[in-house]
């Protein structure tokens, strides 16, 4: 029989634990009816809970030791490293990721597994057809966070994929080989390459309890991003600062061609300000990319471990 690790992140989720965990029992009853084929390997990885998670997950693997287990993370280290650590941690021939709500359906797993098994993919991920329960303004910026990635990284980071997928035993080591601390996923998964489909369903309201993510905090991890996967904002600030020196040095040889023909011109002070506040206002711009990249550099050069488990079974 071989083994299917599910890495499940979860903080803050009293409420979702068990019914995630008898939604996917049954999904792997079902994919065990005629022939003994994938035992699971519950990974649940509590990213610093402060409700009753972390007993929830030490009464769930009393009932069922060997099939349920849980790292404890010593703080809330974030979802990334949640994953991370369940890539880390997991043992199965197959891998997948997915999020306690049952906002991942767990009834697609077995056309995941049959994907992998018979059509030759490495990796079956998934797509929201449609984006329910989310306001016009998020959607509309996430589609646009898309738009912008897939016009600078060097990967193809598929537009409205979840973290939710099914991975083969050589895709998941490739992804923990990588050594960078920080972690974009999205851009990891595509970054790695292995044959990938994707299946598209509709998006489901979640099971239980509510979601983390603030709007400042989506509008962070879509930079994290856009500067894990590109340099491109570096290039265009150079590109800012190259047109704005030649636009001065054309301006300089007007204002020098002018004071020698017409003469002395008196300049309206209109003018020199908003250029100053432009100018002024591009540097800055072009510093505070400049901060975002030597930012990751400076995290990366402390050789900080990604999370720290405190307790585990
Ligand atoms: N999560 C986590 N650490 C965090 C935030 C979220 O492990 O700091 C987990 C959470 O428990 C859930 C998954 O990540 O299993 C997705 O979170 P959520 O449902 O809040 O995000 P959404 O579905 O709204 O994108
Ligand atoms: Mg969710």
């Amino acid at each position: 029989m071989r083994t299917l690790s599910l890495i499940v992140p979860c903080y803050n989720e009293e409420e979702s634990i068990n019914i995630f965990y008898n939604a996917v029992a049954k999904v792997f009853a079902s994919i065990n009816e005629k022939t003994e084929r994938y035992q699971p390997e519950y990974l649940f990885v509590n990213d610093g809970s402060n409700d009753k998670t972390l007993p929830i997950l030490k009464d769930l693997q009393k009932q069922h030791p060997k099939t349920v287990h849980y790292l404890s993370f010593s703080r809330n280290f974030g979802k990334e490293s949640a994953l991370a650590c369940g890539l880390d941690a997991a043992t199965g021939d197959l891998v997948a990721v997915m999020d306690v709500d049952l906002q991942d359906p767990p009834e697609l797993l077995p056309k995941m597994i049959d994907l992998i098994e018979n059509e030759g993919y490495d990796c079956v991920g998934t797509i929201q057809k449609e984006r329910r329960g989310q306001g016009k303004l998020r959607a509309f910026l996430s589609a646009r966070f898309y738009n912008v990635i897939d016009a600078v990284s060097q990967v193809r980071i598929e537009p409205n994929a979840r973290d939710y997928r099914l991975m083969t035993r050589e895709m998941v080591d490739t992804i923990t080989s990588l050594p960078e601390y920080n972690r974009f996923s999205k851009g990891i998964f595509a970054w790695v390459g292995y044959k990938t489909t994707y299946l598209k369903y509709e998006s489901q309201p979640r099971a239980a309890g509510k979601s983390h993510w603030s709007f400042m905090q989506l509008v962070n991890y879509a930079i994290d991003g856009i500067v894990d996967f590109s340099d491109a904002p570096l290039k265009i600030a150079t590109w800012i600062g190259g047109l704005s020196c030649a636009v001065a040095i054309l301006g300089f040889i007007f204002v020098i061609v002018r004071a020698l023909t017409v003469g002395h011109a008196v300049a309206g002070w209109a003018s020199i300000v908003s250029i100053i506040l432009f100018l002024g206002g591009i540097q800055l711009f072009s510093l505070g990319i400049l901060g975002e990249y030597i930012g990751k550099i400076y995290l990366e050069t402390k050789h900080r471990p990604k999370y720290i488990v405190k307790e585990k079974k």
